[in-house]
């Protein structure tokens, strides 16, 4: 488990070492850049494995943290600094003005660039549309709903997972009726 950990923090520093210094947490970053994304979602999965087998290995929940913080997925981010928090009974000043940031960052992020009719329609549009194809863990209907409706998607997508709906199937149950 150790040399996983390891490998995850490799690949979390090499992201950031190709992100250069655009990659600074300003309030305005709203997404990784397209590159480093594979990257970490790599190392996400690492340590995704690594807390199913060991689900209080702090190491791997604070890299969590940093890995949801610089994939933009702030509400998760907050969720695993705070866990790595409580198990390690330690609140230095970095982390809680971290965890002040990624609030801040969240509050931000979860601004739906459309109105609650609109949500509805985007609803009911995806429960229409997985009638006849399942979700395939993508937000292609959620997509083609904002193209045809000339709404920005990249802003549309990182509000819903912001919201905990990471593909279509989730928009429905943790967004619209959530
Ligand atoms: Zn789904």
């Amino acid at each position: 488990m150790r040399e996983s950990v390891q490998q995850a923090k490799d690949l979390i520093i090499k992201a950031i070492k190709l992100s250069g210094d655009s990659f600074a947490r300003s309030l305005d970053r709203k997404a990784p850049k397209k590159k480093v994304v594979p990257l970490l979602k790599n190392a996400k999965n690492i340590l995704l494995d690594v807390i199913r087998t060991e689900p209080d290995n702090v190491e791997a929940i604070r890299y969590l943290a940093q890995v949801e913080d610089e994939l933009c997925h702030f509400s998760s981010a907050i969720k695993y600094l705070e866990k790595y928090m409580e198990l390690t009974k330690q609140h230095s000043k970095k982390d809680l003005a971290r965890l002040y940031r990624l609030r801040e960052h969240s509050k931000e992020a979860r601004i739906l660039p459309i109105s609650q009719e609109k949500l509805e329609d985007l609803g009911r549009y995806i429960e229409q549309s997985l009638l006849s194809s399942p979700c395939d863990h993508t937000f292609r209907f959620t997509i083609a709903w904002a193209k045809r409706n000339g709404i920005n998607v990249e802003q549309l997508c990182s509000a819903l997972e912001e919201r905990g709906g990471y593909c279509d199937c989730e928009v429905i149950f943790n967004v619209v009726r959530g």
